[in-house]
């Protein structure tokens, strides 16, 4: 039985474009985005048989590069493989993955109403937001072709892949003189362009010479591709500097502006714009979580989806919390939807206690897409 149920998980399948993927009225938790981290976060509360539908708009992070990296027992799996695996697994316990791009949601009585730019909407008791970051790159031509290829950002993602190559990194922030320094673990043939930031300081420069990093003033204005790959980095001036490699910090911006109706906010961040939460993803909206890197601007697959399954924890801990007060409410006899906890009438607490208590979840929902 158990071998029969791993081969069931393991085999990829299940597409997150199925059409026949449905999507009820109404979830206990609604998961937007289907990166790693919301993926974790909906295995999490499915198991904790949760009514949980996951709504994706399918365009992972890190959805050019050919590999994940650094990821125990997946490292070198596809993105996309990773990603319809973890679909698979979420399905198997019920849960709902369906594909959409979530536009708008407002606050209800009793939770919140999400609006997908295809004109559905969906009810929601608790929202987990897992909708990650935009890398927002420096305006120079061609970099954003070949990003996640032979432009990268992280040395922990692609540094042995590019390692003992000609690496030029792009100074675009004040961390460029950090992430020579850093990328000089890889190759001992590193070049710094300063572009259009002021050129490192007596000590930055000591620091680059003794480790044998070159630096190159002077805009960059694009890049020399030859055959396919890049071979170079071209200056303002006209030269170009050969490289096969170029490293830049991306901006970070988290995917949250149209949740700015219930009040969520973005805050600075060195490295970007992310959503505040606390330890476990609780944010200052009630109700709202968030994990990955919506919220952790340098969290990899493996922290993302750790995130994923902390917050989830807390929001049935939460839904638990609250299922609780109505059943105690119920049991001291309040019918009065004055008197019953948050203005619930007696019914509805009867009605969700007994729909967390024994309904599996997949029943709720509907199991079109169960496993
Ligand atoms: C080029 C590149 C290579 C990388 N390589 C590695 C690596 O090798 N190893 C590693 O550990 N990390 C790597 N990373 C980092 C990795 O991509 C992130 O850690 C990871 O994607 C974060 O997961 P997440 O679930 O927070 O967000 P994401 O994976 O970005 O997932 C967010 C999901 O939410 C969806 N979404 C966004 N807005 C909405 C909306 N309004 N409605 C519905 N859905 C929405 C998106 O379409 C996406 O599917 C790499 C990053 C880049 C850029």
């Amino acid at each position: 039985m158990a071998e029969e149920q791993n081969q069931g998980l393991n085999a990829v399948s299940g597409e997150l474009n199925d059409p026949s993927v449905p999507l009820a009225d109404s979830y206990d938790v609604v998961v937007v985005g289907g990166g790693a981290a919301g993926l974790n976060g909906a295995l999490m509360l499915a198991r904790a048989r949760r009514s949980v539908a996951v709504l994706d708009a399918g365009q992972p992070r890190n959805a050019p590069a050919d590999a994940v990296h650094g990821l125990l027992a997946r490292e070198g799996m596809s993105p996309a493989e990773l990603l319809a695996r973890g679909r698979r697994e979420v399905r198997h316990y019920g849960g709902h993955v369906v594909p959409g791009e979530v536009c708008a949601a407002i606050r209800t009585r009793d939770g919140f109403e999400v609006a997908l730019s295809d004109s559905r909407t969906v009810h929601a008791r608790r929202l987990l937001l897992t909708t990650g970051v935009v890398d927002e790159l420096p305006q120079v031509p061609g970099l954003r072709e070949r990003w996640g290829r032979d432009v990268v950002h992280c040395p922990y993602c692609h540094g042995w892949e590019v390692r003992d190559r000609a690496i030029g990194v792009l100074a675009n922030g004040p961390m460029a003189v950090h992430q020579a320094l850093l990328l000089r673990q890889w190759s001992a043939d590193v070049t710094l362009f300063s572009h259009t930031m002021p050129p490192p300081t007596e000590e930055q420069s000591e620091q680059l010479a003794a480790r044998g990093i070159r630096v190159v003033e002077g805009e960059v204005t694009g890049l020399r591709i030859t055959e396919g790959r890049l071979s170079g980095i071209r200056l303002a001036d006209g030269a170009v500097i050969d490289r096969d490699t170029v490293a830049v910090a991306s901006r970070l911006v988290a995917r949250a502006g149209f949740l700015a109706a219930l009040g969520l906010r973005t805050a600075e961040h060195p490295m970007g714009e992310y959503v505040p939460g606390d330890a476990t993803g609780r944010t200052e909206v009630p109700g709202l979580w968030v994990a990955g890197n919506v919220t952790d601007l340098a969290a990899q697959v493996g922290a993302a989806a750790a995130a994923g399954a902390a917050a989830a924890a807390q929001i049935n801990a939460d839904l638990i919390q609250e299922e609780t007060d109505r059943a105690v409410a119920a049991a001291r006899g309040h019918t009065n939807a004055d008197d019953a906890v948050d203005g619930v009438n007696a019914k509805e607490v009867a009605d969700v206690v007994d729909a967390a208590s024994a309904v599996d979840p997949a029943d709720r929902v509907g199991s079109a897409d169960a496993v």
